[in-house]
């Protein structure tokens, strides 16, 4: 699926966090592996919290928890990174015919 293709199918996800629910990100906290950490993604506070970041609908909890009431997100989907353009990479067919120069 490309990210076109994503966000036709899911036209109300939440702009902040592209339906991620948030974003993953390392921290050091000095010597020793960093830790992995979740910036769990906040709507405006006027906002309600149970607002699904990719359906649009009130299917996560009063605390903004997955599942999904509504199509079952669970901070398991997003936008989809952009493909690859491989537009250069198809080999051009061997010339055909006779060159005749
Ligand atoms: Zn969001
Ligand atoms: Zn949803």
């Amino acid at each position: 699926m490309t990210p076109a293709e994503w966000k036709a199918k899911w036209p109300r996800h939440c702009t902040l966090c592209g339906g991620w629910g948030g974003k993953t990100f390392y921290q050091s906290h000095g010597p020793g592996p960093s830790e992995q950490m979740f910036d769990l993604c906040v709507h405006d506070q006027d906002e309600d919290f149970s607002l699904c970041h990719r359906c649009g609908e009130n299917g996560l909890t009063e605390d903004g928890e997955g599942p999904c009431k509504s199509c079952g997100w669970d901070f398991d989907d997003g936008i989809p990174e952009e493909p690859y353009d491989d537009s250069d990479i198809h080999p051009s067919a061997g010339a055909a015919g006779t060159g005749d120069a």
